[in-house]
């Protein structure tokens, strides 16, 4: 995509800033005290051009945006067979909803709490430190850069996550998970305390647009198979029971997180990420949804635009 770096993100910046709804999670402090004012957007072309607001370098938890990238280093490591482990259709539900599959005790979906404390136990290693390792790996080659984990957040989220620990229960109970329900949380909490900024997360955004190969640095992080299965997932549950609104309006593949943050991947085109803390009843940042409504008009990356 030519010209991206001259996209007036300043501009679009100031104009989301207009919305004004929506409430900032308090699971644990470090959300609680995010800082609501905070809007910060880049975008990352599949050729490298990158385009990023004044904010972009301001770090926050990843939180659920982080699913994405463990269903594809556990498609990726298991060569596939994570596939047989969770489902794929849509929930219409919330992202902690305490439900498995009917009939098969298989969690719902990666993109939600109980399919991704899934996919986290399946990446490479034998036990917890091996799977933190190789997660913070993979989200990193993803990124492109050297992630860290914030260990308060970590921590907080283990201690306090009861809903993930029901979840992680009910799998071991259904035999579906097969690694210790602590561990699972464990894993899977530290994953979610992995520090981005705007501009790195549109990078991992973009490496799963570009078909999994990361278009700063060039490394291939997981295969084309792979990174379409990811999309496709997050085109139909990555925004949870806001999924079809969210398809219609913005049309670009995306997922969400109670950091306020959203990772956008627009196939062949660009990864996007926006960070803004106040959430809508869904928990999807009302700024962010705002950002890609104007984002996906603006540069035409609507998937199914070609319609009007
Ligand atoms: N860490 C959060 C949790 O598991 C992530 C949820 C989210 O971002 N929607 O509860």
């Amino acid at each position: 995509m030519t010209g991206l770096s001259s996209y007036d993100l300043a501009g679009l910046v100031e104009k989301v800033r207009e919305h004004t709804g929506g409430e900032v999670d308090r699971s644990i402090p470090a959300l609680a005290s995010a800082d609501a004012d905070l809007v910060a957007v880049a975008l990352v072309s599949v050729d490298g051009e990158v385009a990023a607001s004044d904010d972009a370098g301001v770090l926050f938890s990843l939180q659920s945006a982080v699913k994405p990238f463990l269903f594809a280093l556990a498609l990726a490591d298991s060569d596939g067979a994570a596939l047989d482990r969770v489902g794929i259709e849509p929930t219409g539900e919330a992202f902690d909803a305490i439900k498995l599959e009917s009939g098969t005790g298989r969690p719902p979906n990666p993109m939600v709490n109980a399919g991704a404390l899934l996919t986290a136990s399946l990446v490479d290693g034998d036990d917890v430190a091996e799977r933190d390792e190789r997660i913070l790996r993979g989200l990193s080659a993803f990124a492109g850069r050297s992630l860290e984990v914030d260990e308060e957040i970590a921590r907080d989220e283990h201690l306090l996550g009861d809903r993930n620990h029901a979840l992680a229960h009910l799998m071991r109970s259904e035999g579906t998970l097969t690694v210790t329900a602590d561990d699972a949380v464990a894993v899977y909490a530290r994953a979610c305390a992995t520090l981005v900024d705007a501009r790195a997360l549109a990078v991992m955004g973009a490496t799963l647009a570009h078909g999994g190969r990361n278009p700063l640095t060039g490394e291939r992080v997981v295969s084309a198979a792979v990174a379409r299965d990811v999309v496709s997932v997050m085109a139909t549950c990555g925004v949870y029971d806001g999924s079809g609104r969210w398809m219609r309006s913005v049309g670009i593949p995306a997922k969400s997180s109670v950091s306020g943050a959203l990772v956008l991947a627009a196939p062949g085109v660009l990864g996007a990420a926006t960070i803004s803390p106040p959430l809508d009843e869904r928990g999807t940042s009302v700024r962010g949804h705002a950002a890609a409504d104007i984002i996906s008009a603006d540069l035409d990356l609507h998937a199914f635009g070609g319609l009007c």
